[in-house]
């Protein structure tokens, strides 16, 4: 079976997950949170105690990625989850907890060739768009469509911000805003699969265009109304 990739990298917040969710429901593709994945692996090393005092035990946590293995569940409307050892996980992973750690665990080597390898297998049952930092430079270099959505860091916190109040996530503005700007210089610098734009990825700055406009646009550039 022949399946198309489309790439949405960029910074933290920028409305990518939103976006994916909203374009993979339009094209008929199922949505591949790869951040999810990253945050999964956070969630387990925090349950397995291999989290000291911020700092990971990563012999122990290399041991055990074999033993983590990602795969589709059919949701309740039929739509395809992603699921890790068969739980499928939600709001759980996006407490301030493990957003501070989850970047930490992205510079792992060993846990970015183990879920490289996740991607490019979920990859092969269904046509995707996929949310992350890596995907058009790294994990699919080739996709039909690549974007880098990019935004003001003090706009990408004030909506997230309203997001986990929304959902009942505790976090203070100031907390939120830190954690983005972090993140986003460990995932601009790490030395594997940094976040970067890849070179034939179109840029789009969401600072003032809201969800609709951006969909519009990213729907314009695959349907081919624009060049
Ligand atoms: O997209 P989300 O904010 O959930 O991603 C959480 C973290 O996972 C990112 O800040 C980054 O450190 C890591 N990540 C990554 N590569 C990806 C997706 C996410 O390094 N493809």
């Amino acid at each position: 079976m022949t399946t198309t990739v489309i790439a949405i990298d960029g910074y933290a917040s920028t409305g990518k997950s939103t976006l994916s969710k909203q374009l993979a429901q339009h094209l008929g593709y199922t949505y591949m949170d790869t951040g999810y994945m990253f945050r999964a692996i956070g969630h387990f090393a925090l349950q397995h105690n291999l989290v000291d005092k911020g700092v990971i035990d990563v012999a122990e946590l290399e041991k055990a990625l074999p033993g983590l293995q990602f795969s589709w569940k059919e949701g309740k409307e039929g739509q395809r989850q992603m699921a890790m050892n068969d739980s499928v996980y939600g709001e759980e992973l996006r407490t301030s907890e493990i957003s501070n750690l989850v970047s930490m665990v992205a510079t792992i080597p060993a846990v970015r060739t183990h879920l490289l390898r996740q991607q490019r297998n979920l990859s092969k049952a269904t046509s995707v768009v996929m949310d992350g930092r890596d995907i058009g430079t790294v994990v699919f270099p080739n996709a039909a469509h690549k974007f880098f959505l990019n935004a003001e860091p003090e706009i990408r916190a004030k909506r997230r911000y309203a997001e986990m109040q929304a959902k009942g996530i505790p976090a203070s503005f100031e907390e939120v805003l830190a954690n983005v700007i972090e993140r986003d210089r460990m995932d601009s610098t790490r030395t594997i699969a940094p976040l970067a734009k890849a070179e034939d990825a179109i840029e789009i700055d969401t600072s003032t265009m809201d969800v609709k406009a951006v969909f519009q646009l990213l729907c314009d550039h695959i349907e081919g109304r624009v060049l």
